[in-house]
């Protein structure tokens, strides 16, 4: 049987959400939501509300221990359409999202998503010239893949796009592979007129997944960090001795059994 990669602790599954444009008063509502079912998400936030002059900016100590456990990532600094920028525009655009929300946030900010989700290759090489770790799209894959490239990080959907069936199929994979179900949206979509998605159906979600088993409950960063380690682990010929040149561990299943790879090299 191939070895197979598996997630932290060495389970199958992982739940991810993110979550866009960071309004006050949406956000607080989500955060509570997450946090009383131990849902992690990630926020991308716009660089100038978190200055001076900036509608968050006396709000900076509240904000930042609202989205403690959470991740603080990047969105474009004034929400610009990214592809239409010149190229040192996007430069200084995520350049200065990334300094105010790194002040911000106390630690370094290494993802975003792009703003209204658009973006070219020009856009793509300066994230990765800027070493921007991944970039969340909004091109639904309606599957729990992994993405190809972590600046085209397709979601699974939109948090109104059938979430509960979705749910549903996640709980129910078998899994013998590893699986994302990563959900997106806007915090202040719920209880709109014109959505049909309410805060007591996303409740009613969270409550759902926070009893999936076999699943870990990670923000994107944690699992671009995570699939990073992972795929950097070297594998001997005769498949006994893993080189795990990371700092954190990483789990494989060999011939059904589970081993942690920690930092170094391990036998099994
Ligand atoms: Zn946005």
């Amino acid at each position: 049987m191939p070895i197979k990669y598996l997630l932290p602790g060495g389970v199958h599954k992982v739940l991810t959400m993110s979550y866009d444009d960071g309004k006050y008063e949406g956000d607080k509502k989500l955060v509570g939501i997450f946090n009383k079912y131990g849902i992690k998400s990630s926020f991308h936030l716009n660089g100038r509300n978190y200055v001076p002059g900036g509608w968050a900016y006396d709000k900076l100590d509240e904000l930042r221990e609202l989205y403690k456990g959470h991740e603080v990532s990047m969105h474009g600094f004034t929400h610009p359409f990214l592809e239409r920028l010149p190229k040192s525009e996007v430069i200084y655009e995520m350049q200065k999202d990334r300094e105010s929300l790194e002040a911000f946030a106390g630690y370094p900010v290494r993802g975003m998503s792009y703003p209204f989700g658009t973006h070219s290759k020009q856009v793509r090489d300066v994230l990765e010239m800027l070493d921007i770790k991944y970039s969340r799209t909004v091109r639904a894959t309606n599957n729990f893949s992994f993405p190809e490239s972590f600046l085209e990080w397709h979601p699974t959907c939109h948090h109104k796009g059938d979430i509960f069936k979705k749910l549903e199929d996640f709980e129910k994979v078998r899994a013998n592979e590893i699986y994302m179900l990563y959900i997106w949206g806007h915090s202040y979509e719920f209880n709109q007129e014109n959505t049909s998605f309410t805060w007591e159906e996303m409740e009613s979600f969270c409550e759902r997944a926070s009893k999936l088993e076999d699943t870990w409950f990670a923000t994107n960063i944690e699992i671009y960090d995570y699939v990073t380690a992972m795929k950097r682990i070297e594998i001997s010929a005769d498949r006994k001795m893993f080189y795990n040149p990371s700092a954190i561990s990483v789990w494989i299943d060999a011939d059904g059994e589970k081993h942690e790879l920690k930092p170094g090299v391990t036998k099994i």
